[in-house]
């Protein structure tokens, strides 16, 4: 049998499932497009979690897939383990073969066994089924699924197994979509087993050893969880499949090691070649390859789907990890970034299937060395504090605020900050470093969204499937239509308080109104969700608030899970209740000014490719009514010349008033005719492209978008750009402000500059010369003062000077002087000690009407008693206050100036007294 690659075992796959009627649908984006309470997509069912749930549909009915997957931390893999063995991984692919309500468990047992047996040539003897047997005895044995085991051709009905709820029966959540499930295991044979001989190790399948490779499993999702104890059937049946590629691989290429299939050799090979190793240091130093093949290729998808690295949330894992490999880097030899280099093996490897990778090849291997180059700067700088760190430890614990301040200052991964400490016989406190990085999420009220728990997010579900049963929303849930109208007749059908249905809400409540269908735009694609009102009139009465019989201020719109739109806000007045007839109102002027700033957005992309290149791709972006932000790949600084020009251009392509066109059509068609598509955006088979420009003209722009635009460019008004600036690797932020924004900003800058001019006496045109001549002659005049200032002190000290007596045959100089500021003081001090070279010298003045004291003693006399700390403190004291300093040099401030003469005459007998003590 000729050894299968990697990329034909993907094929084969697929090519399997296509032949029995399955649509392949591409991988879905690592970053989850609809789904709050995800981090990363890390199962091949994300994709389609609203079909389960039933607020979903798809065209089609079977389908297949490789979804690419990121599992860090949690239950599931520990970033510890990644690299120390060879069968965890941050980034995986998962196959698998779906029925929405389609075939079921007779199909889906038959071909998994065929696919294994016939095609991949699988030997029999070595595989291994198991089956649902409820362990705690209330569920059906799924005698349905072990009777078509047995059915298969050949198969050895001994090994075909039973097992309980952990392993054979799958849960989404408390509640929802449930079922049991089979899996197919392939033995490796007595010699895989690592647990030979431990004591109470049975090795079998499911005995957690080496020998039984789980392979595939097959979720039958056949009822509805409603409460703990309650399951109910589901009216259609689905399948759900998942198969871990990478160790299907290892299988079929016949390696005990993930890491020894062509998925991981090119990379390793890669990074073998930059460092000039031979095969012995490879095997010598196998962790840090295995760490950087697997995290090389993690980095790179992540970054292909759009994801960049920073502090926070998905940015952070991707900056750790990055971070990780480059510092197993270093320890085997590199000294320079070399990450960029694995990456491109990544892309060589699986560009052909991952296409995405391939087309952002150029961004996703500069974001790397950009990070790699930042991460080389802070990490001399973050070792070194953790060096002394070490050094200073009473015992063997990080302190947690201590590896936090690394992290938060010195941009040292908490990560890397135990893998040194562990080095070196140390233990993070991470308990106290989790405890200070919440402390500084609370104050920061970051924005991420990773709030919402599935406990959440299941009383959202239970609302619309309420809902949905009670016949007031249909199957498709909610209608969205906030591209028609900004205001609609509707009807109150569901109202919630604290996620749970209400029939009614009185003043002040927060409140959650569902209506069947609404106008209100909800957050997407960097546009703000819609506010306004929703209020019940009467009969005749015009839309004013003051005749309302009740309304509620929506302070926020949201889709919390697909087919269900919430408006959250807060009862003004009246009582409303569920089934009254409303208006949904949003507030017109502030969409507008979204509207202003979102299509402003796509002139500002397409002119910013025109003048800085096509390199240019929005990284990310935020429209609001009173500014858009915009963030791009793009290296440098811009000029002021391409700033000037990207601004002219689109106050052009305004002013020519092009025309706004939507259009709904099929993806393909649409990317192909050059439309832009998003990071990070999931689209669907049919698209909404928005165009500007003249029908069969060339287009100004065009993009991929599900939000809200003028229809014609002018009503965009003036766009200004009010900053320019970098937020991380290569990435560049411009914010702007259009319409009303603008008109804003013209006239107060108007204002200012016509007042600057009056003040200034000149022609609001001439105030850039007329201050520049201002500041000149502002400049001469200081100087001069100075100087003056200088010559008078100069004489001030000479006087002093004859006000000299001598103590005990030292020179003492107590006096109050007329100076503009401590420093003066100070200078005087030092002219007095080297002209007398032995002496003190005791100075007070009032510097903006409070009483500074500067005491100097020379270096000789301090070994005599004389301290300059002591002796300004206790004249200080006289003046009401304190201070102190060095024996030499001291200063002190006090209250009361008027008391300086008082005090000063102090210092002859303070000084004579500490020489008597010192002799
Ligand atoms: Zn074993
Ligand atoms: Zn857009």
């Amino acid at each position: 049998m000729k050894m299968l690659t990697s990329a034909e075992i993907r094929q084969q796959f697929l090519g399997f499932f296509a032949e029995r009627g399955h649509a392949i649908v591409p991988s879905a984006s690592l970053v989850p497009a609809d789904d709050p309470t995800l981090l990363f997509t890390n199962a091949g069912m994300n994709q389609f979690k609203d079909v389960f749930l039933g607020v979903g549909t798809r065209p089609y009915k079977r389908a297949a897939d490789t979804q690419k997957c990121m599992r860090v931390a949690g239950k599931h893999n520990d970033l510890e383990d990644v690299g120390r063995d060879t069968r965890h991984h941050t980034l995986f692919e998962m196959l698998g073969n779906w029925s929405f309500g389609d075939y079921y468990k007779k199909e889906a047992i038959a071909w998994a066994w065929e696919l294994l047996t016939q095609v991949w040539e699988l030997p029999k003897d070595r595989l291994w089924a198991t089956c649902f047997k409820d362990d705690k005895g209330d569920l059906e044995t799924d005698e349905e699924a072990a009777g078509y085991w047995r059915a298969q051709p050949w198969i050895d009905p001994s090994h075909v197994l039973y097992f309980g709820r952990k392993d054979n029966f799958w849960e989404m959540g408390d509640t929802g979509p449930c079922g049991p499930c089979s899996e197919i295991h392939y033995d490796r044979g007595p010699g895989a087993c690592e647990k030979q001989g431990v004591p109470g190790h049975t090795c079998a399948v499911n005995g957690d050893c080496g020998r039984y490779f789980e392979i595939w499993n097959l979720v039958f999702i056949q009822y509805n969880r409603v409460s703990a104890t309650q399951l109910d059937s589901l009216p259609a049946k689905h399948v759900d499949t998942g198969m871990g590629f990478e160790r299907m691989v290892s299988i079929l290429q016949g390696e005990d090691s993930n890491y020894k299939t062509d998925l991981f050799t090119p990379l390793m090979r890669r990074t073998q070649e930059m460092l000039g190793h031979t095969n012995a240091q490879v095997e010598e130093n196998i962790v840090a390859y295995r760490v950087i093949a697997d995290h090389g290729r993690a980095v790179t998808f992540l970054i292909g789907d759009g994801v960049l690295p920073g502090n926070v949330g998905r940015s952070y894992v991707l900056r750790m990890i990055l971070r990780r490999a480059a510092r197993f880097g270093r320890k085997i030899g590199f000294t320079r970034p070399f990450l960029a280099g694995v990456a491109d093996a990544v892309i060589e490897t699986m560009g052909q299937h991952f296409t995405e990778l391939v087309t952002r090849r150029d961004y996703i291997l500069r974001a790397i060395t950009d990070e790699e180059e930042r991460f080389q700067r802070t990490l001399d700088l973050g070792l070194a504090r953790l060096d002394s760190v070490l050094t200073t430890l009473e015992d063997q614990i990080v302190p947690g605020a201590e590896a936090f301040k690394l992290y938060d200052t010195f941009g040292l991964p908490l990560e890397i900050t135990r893998d040194v400490a562990e080095e070196r016989g140390f233990f993070v406190d991470e308990q106290g470093f989790q405890e200070a990085l919440a402390g500084q999420r609370e104050k920061a009220k970051s924005s991420e969204k990773f709030e919402m728990d599935d406990k959440l997010l299941s009383s959202y579900s239970n609302a619309l499937r309420q809902l949905q049963e009670s016949g007031s929303l249909g199957a498709e849930g909610v209608e969205h239509d906030p591209y028609t109208t900004t205001e609609m007749e509707t009807v109150v059908i569901g109202l919630l308080v604290d996620g749970q249905l209400v029939t009614q809400a009185k003043p002040g409540d927060k409140v959650e109104v569902i209506l069947p269908a609404t106008p209100f735009y909800v957050e997407s694609g960097g546009q703000v969700a819609d506010t306004g009102m929703i209020a019940r009139l009467p009969q005749e009465a015009t839309k004013a608030d003051g005749a309302a019989l009740w309304a509620i201020a929506v302070s926020d719109t949201r889709r919390p899970v697909p087919g269900l739109v919430v408006h959250m806000g807060e009862v003004h007045s009246g009582r409303p209740h569920t089934g009254e007839p409303c208006w949904a109102l949003v507030d017109a002027d502030r969409r507008w000014d979204i509207m202003r700033n979102h299509t402003a957005t796509h002139l500002l992309h397409s002119q910013l490719r025109q003048v800085l290149g096509t390199h240019v791709q929005q990284a990310g972006s935020l429209v609001a009514p009173d500014r858009l932000r915009f963030d791009f790949t793009h290296s440098a600084m811009l000029t002021q010349d391409e700033l000037d020009r990207v601004v002219e251009n689109v106050n052009d392509l305004i002013i020519s008033n092009y025309p706004v066109n939507v259009h709904y059509e099929n993806y393909k068609d649409a990317v192909g005719s050059g439309a832009m598509a998003l990071f990070g955006e999931k689209y669907g088979d049919v698209v909404r492209v928005i165009r500007t420009g003249w029908p069969g003209q060339e287009l100004v722009s065009q993009e991929l978008c599900g939000g809200t635009h003028v229809t014609m460019t002018a009503e965009i008004g003036p766009f200004l750009v009010v900053s320019e600036g970098s937020v991380g690797a290569g990435i560049r932020r411009i914010e702007a402000v259009t319409g009303r924004g603008a008109r804003d900003l013209i006239l107060k800058r108007f204002k200012t500059m016509n007042n600057a001019a009056a003040y200034l006496l000149c022609a609001p045109d001439e105030l850039d010369r007329k201050v520049q001549d201002t500041l000149d002659q502002l400049q001469a005049a200081q100087k001069e003062l100075t100087r003056i200032r200088r010559e008078m002190a100069r004489r001030d000290f000479e006087t002093l000077m004859d006000s000299v007596q001598t103590i005990s045959g030292v020179p003492v100089v107590a006096a109050q002087v007329s100076v503009a500021d401590v420093d003066a003081m100070r200078e005087i001090t030092d002219w007095y000690r080297a002209r007398v070279h032995s002496g003190v010298i005791v100075l007070g003045a009032a510097i903006d009407g409070r009483p500074q004291i500067v005491a100097a003693v020379t270096e000789d006399l301090t070994g005599r008693g004389l301290h300059a700390g002591k002796l300004a403190g206790a004249v200080a004291k006289v003046v009401g206050g304190g201070g102190g300093g060095k024996p030499t040099l001291a200063q002190a401030g006090g209250r009361d100036s008027k008391r300086l003469a008082e005090a000063l005459v102090l210092v002859p007998r303070l000084v004579s007294e500490a020489l008597g003590m010192g002799a």
